[in-house]
């Protein structure tokens, strides 16, 4: 059996918490649940979903809502609390636009999430695969909105404006916690270069929607989530996504506590204030979490806004 974290055979255990009553996923396996993984299997399709467990699997599969991950399941960074294999990526299957474009045509998707490992290995990192893997979604079904949530293109230069020129709708990028944890949670990347990348999108692409995401739980203050919001804000970032950190195994970052439902209220509260077009901020957050009804409501938002401008 292979691995799936070599880099953390060495780290002290840390024992999972007991998961309190509100972090429950939803069970409904469906037909629709195994329509989504007969098309993941048959293609033979790598889905974040599956990769870092996500806990929503049944509720958005029964929905017909999976999240794709292209370029390989094996990613070249070691992040504290992500569940994704590490290691050497194989090469890149030049078959993917293909596939991913057929996938999202069988499931008949409204609106698709499409992810990566990151591939630090790769001159451009991976920038122009992306770019192919939207070209080909987008012309095979030009109804469907297009999502990417992609890696920190750290040291690649210019080469994430490649994946910009792709026709979609909205670019994620995840800051996933607070500046002070970087070098424990997140030591592959750095948290400004991350804000730039969120910033230059938006100057590169007006059009675009931007979107980030926050996990909390992992030892931050709050003061600090709040810092977070204000230098997204900066960035011009439209969306922000706040949801709870779940330990994947004994080996990864310990979680330092479950939040509150309420507590994410407070932090949904706080961040409307801010001026983000949406916050979603719930204890089973995660980025591509509802990202379709998610994306009609950031065009509506945008519209009001638009009208508003307008009349002034
Ligand atoms: S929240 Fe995202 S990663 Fe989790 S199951 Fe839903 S689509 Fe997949």
């Amino acid at each position: 059996m292979t691995i799936r974290h070599p880099e953390k055979v060495n780290k002290p255990i840390n024992p999972i918490k007991k998961k309190p009553d509100w972090i429950r996923s939803k069970l409904t396996n469906s037909k629709e649940f195994f329509l989504t993984k007969t098309i993941v299997n048959n293609n033979n399709l790598v889905t974040v979903c599956q990769e870092a467990n996500c806990p929503n699997i049944t509720e958005c599969w029964s929905k017909r809502h999976a999240t794709f991950m292209i370029m390989g399941d094996t990613c070249t960074r070691a992040c504290a609390f992500c569940d994704v294999k590490t290691g050497k990526p194989l090469e890149l299957d030049l078959l993917e636009p293909v596939k991913i474009a057929k996938a999202v045509y069988k499931l008949n998707l409204k609106h698709v999430v499409i992810t990566s490992v990151d591939r630090d290995d790769l001159e451009d990192g991976g920038s122009n695969h992306f770019y192919k893997v939207v070209k080909a979604t987008r012309e095979k079904n030009p109804e469907t909105s297009i999502e990417v949530l992609t890696p920190d293109f750290l040291r690649k230069g210019e080469a994430y404006k490649k994946v910009l020129e792709a026709d979609l709708d909205v670019f994620n990028h995840n800051i996933e916690t607070v500046p002070r944890l970087y070098t424990k949670v997140r030591p592959g990347a750095r948290y400004f270069a991350s804000l730039e990348l969120l910033k230059n999108a938006k100057v590169f692409n007006k059009k675009v929607f931007t979107k980030s995401g926050i996990m909390v739980g992992l030892g931050e203050t709050k003061d600090e989530v709040i810092q977070v919001m204000d230098d997204l804000r900066s960035a011009e970032v439209d969306f922000i996504t706040i949801g709870q950190y779940l330990q994947p195994s004994t080996k990864h970052h310990p979680l330092n506590r479950y939040y509150h439902p309420d507590e994410f209220k407070e932090f949904d509260s706080i961040a409307k204030t801010k001026g983000f077009l949406l916050v979603s901020s719930s204890p089973l957050t995660r980025s591509s979490y509802h990202a379709d009804e998610d994306f009609r409501k950031l065009q509506d938002a945008r519209n009001k806004q638009l009208e508003c401008h307008q009349h002034q």
